[in-house]
Parts: structure tokens; sequence; C-alpha cells
């Protein structure tokens, strides 16, 4: 086997994902919607099917050109910049993939890329796999007590800044977190942006969850800071913006100068993504275009959908004594465990981390998934932030209730 395979081989998905359909009755684990998308993504996905014998082949390599077209218009009013849609825009195999191919296309050997911890898991082992190395910054609760909100967890600048170096290449921010749910204010924003400028460094800003806010958090992208488009790669998921994770449509949008070079990864490994599902998610944008902030938006009910059903989990979580961090977005709660009272020491298990071994308990005694923390941090980080776990809450609010008579019975 290659050499760039070590290391990385254990992965958080299959391995819970696993446990979850093995052992438990209430999965809050991996994040996807178990709920359908919109009835007009659906409906637009059937019509690309019976269109005509052109929607079964293959399409424009670099995206299909009414997804491109749809996305260019729709984020050129977003970020409130043209953006070309045949220079500026890949549209990619999920979000998994725009990242995969700006890693490969932008970072050489001995690269360094700091990466914002807690951290989604994919970037360190596709760091490595360019040849570049991770160099890991934690945000860390504020010393104010208490810590009850996402927003509470913060860069140290002075930290931030020592970890740029003359072989810092690029920067990756996760806007809003997973799995903390942080959504980056602009002066947050505004330090990293400084400090991509001062030292000449990328930002690769993975904004899947951007329509994601709760409570008034408003989601803001680097790329829209001055000087930041030139420098900026932005990710995004149609998975996550229409609840249709399994579709597995995602895209980058840069400057053309940097989307160049991840076209030439991209014709070279997975050349285009399914012709039908690029085509629905056209029509989804056309259609959010038309009603963008109004009531009708998807963009606008999803939120205000999830909204509730975060607060309905946060209130299950308090119920049993975990401590939930309130998420200003996303798709989940982390919550510290530290106060439960029981003992999850399976022996079989010692010598893993200690919230691995607390959410392997919690899958085989009480039958409810969720997933560790721990393996959103560097092994260097990882002890210092082994007491939580992540809930996912977009779910049918009858699978929160089967999660809320487990947490009942366990009271
Ligand atoms: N980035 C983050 C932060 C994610 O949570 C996920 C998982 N949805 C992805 C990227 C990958 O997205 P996709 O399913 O579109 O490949
Ligand atoms: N992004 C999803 C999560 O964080 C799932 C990722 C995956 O299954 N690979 O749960």
């Amino acid at each position: 086997h290659a050499n760039r395979t070590n290391g990385i081989d254990k992965n958080v998905w299959v391995e819970f994902t696993q446990l979850a359909a093995a052992y438990s009755k209430v999965n809050l684990g991996q994040g996807f919607p178990d709920f359908a998308p919109p009835k007009f993504v659906q409906e637009a996905f059937c019509h690309a099917l019976n269109e005509g014998p052109m929607m079964h082949q293959y399409t424009r390599a670099f995206g299909h050109i009414p997804l491109v077209k749809s996305l260019a218009k729709f984020f050129s009013r977003v970020i409130g910049r043209e953006i070309d849609p045949l220079e500026d825009v890949l549209v990619t195999v999920g979000a998994y993939q725009a990242l995969f191919s700006a890693f490969q296309a932008l970072i050489d050997e001995g690269d360094e890329v700091i990466v914002v911890e807690p951290f989604f898991d994919c970037y360190q082992p596709m760091v490595m796999m360019a040849g570049g190395k991770p160099v890991y910054i934690p945000l860390r609760p504020k010393d104010t007590g208490a810590v009850v909100s996402s927003g509470d967890w913060v860069l140290s600048p002075e930290e931030l800044a020592s970890k740029f170096t003359p072989r810092t290449k690029a920067i990756v921010i996760n806007t809003p977190n997973n799995p903390l749910g942080k959504v980056y204010k602009t002066e947050e924003l505004q330090m990293i942006a400084d400090l991509c400028i001062k030292h000449d460094v990328l930002c690769i800003s993975d904004e899947v969850y951007e329509w994601l806010t709760y409570d008034g958090a408003k989601h803001v992208k680097i790329a829209s800071l001055p000087g930041m488009w030139e420098r900026t790669i932005t990710v995004g998921s149609a998975g996550k913006t229409f609840s249709a994770t399994g579709w597995k449509v995602g895209w980058a949008i840069s400057s053309g100068h940097i989307i160049k070079h991840m076209k030439t990864i991209h014709q070279n490994t997975v050349y285009h993504c399914a012709t039908p599902a690029q085509e629905a998610v056209a029509r989804g944008f056309e259609r959010e275009y038309e009603v963008f902030e109004t009531p009708e938006s998807y963009l606008k009910q999803l939120p205000a959908m999830l909204h509730r059903k975060r607060d309905k989990l946060a209130s299950l979580l308090e119920s049993v004594g975990l401590k939930p961090i309130m998420p200003e977005g996303g798709y989940f709660i982390t919550a510290d465990f530290s106060s439960i009272e029981v003992d999850f020491d399976d022996p079989s298990c010692k010598d893993e981390a200690k919230d691995a071994r607390f959410v392997k308990w919690l899958i085989k005694e009480k039958g409810l998934a969720t997933i560790p923390v721990s393996a959103f941090y560097s092994p260097e980080h990882s002890k210092d932030f082994d007491k939580y776990i992540r809930f996912c809450f977009v779910k049918e609010d009858s699978t929160l209730d089967a999660a809320a008579d487990i947490f009942r019975k366990w009271r």
C-alpha cells in the first residue's frame, strides 16, 4: 500500500454509523435529515429524469451549465460581486470533493495548513494526502464561568498569529462550525482575513451550513471582506442546502485563477457528477432566487424549523444532566457529559478516548447513537476536549420524541 494511507485508516463516520445501525434505536449521530427534501427539488429531480436521453448522459465536466449559471446568479447577489459561471464556479461530488480538489490543487509537499479545532474530520487526512502539514489551533471557551453558547468559543488573536510561518499556505475555517455550531462574527473573520492578507495565505471556507443560523446570528462570507475574494475558496453543499445529502452535489466558488487549478484535479479524478442531480439543484436555486428572503423561501423555512428542534433537543439534554453548548448555527448540539455519573468503562475499549467510550455506552446501553467530539480534534489536543459528545437535531419530531423516551427512562 501507499504511505499516504498510513495513519488515516480510522474514520469516525464508518465506525459510529456501523455501531448505530447495529445497536441503536434512535440515531442522532451522523448528520443528515431523516425527513424529505422540499417538494420543489424532488419534483425537479423527477422532471429531470423524464426530460430526455441527454439528462442521463455526461454533461460539462466543471458543472452542468444550468447549475453553474444558477449558482453564479444566486451567489453574485449574496456576495455582492459578479461571479462568472464558467470561470469562478466548480461543481463537485458534494462538499467533500470540493475540499479534496482544493487541497490537491493548492497544497504542496511541506506546506503548512492552519486548521481551526474542532474541525470537520476530513480536513486532516486531506491535507496529509496532499503532502501538507496540518497546524492546529483550538477555539477555546471564554473564561466567563458557564459556557452557554457556541459564540463563547473563540480564537486567541495572538495564538492564531503565532501559527503563521513562511511555510503557511492556507487556513481552513468552517462557519457555521461542525460540531460546535459557532457562527463567526465579522470582527472574527476580519482578524483572520488580516492575517491571510499580511502573510499572503489562502483561505478555504467551508460554509455548507450557511443558511442554518439561529437567534439572529448572521452568516458572513469571508470572501466578501476586502481583499479576500482573490484568496478564498468558498465551499457549499446542496445536500445541506436542500436537505438531500444523498445527492452529493457540492461546489467551490472562487476567483477563476484558483478554480482553474481545481479544475485540473477535478477533470483527472471524477470528471463530473450526476447530471439529473445537478439539473434538480439548478432548478432549486432558480426557485430560491425568485423567492429570496420571502416567507416562501426554503432557506428561511428550514432554519425556522430547525430552531424549534434545536431548543427541543437542548431541553431534553438538560433534563438528564447533559450540558448543551447552544449552537448559533448548523445541524448539531455539542454537550458536556462530565456530570453524568455512570460507569461507562467497558474493558474492551479501555484504550479509547473517554468520549468515545461514553458514546459506545450510550449506544449499547441506551440505544441512542451520537458522535464523540474528540474525533474533531488533532491527537495533540483531543485529550483536552474529551468531555463532549455531539447530537444531530435535524430529525423528525417523532425521532426526537423517541430520544425523549430514552431520556425519560434514564432519569
Ligand atoms: N463540510 C462539513 C462541515 C460537513 O459537515 C460536511 C458533511 N455534510 C461536509 C463538508 C461534506 O458535505 P457533502 O455531504 O456535501 O460532501
Ligand atoms: N457531515 C456529516 C456529519 O458531520 C456526515 C459526514 C459523513 O458521514 N461522512 O455528521
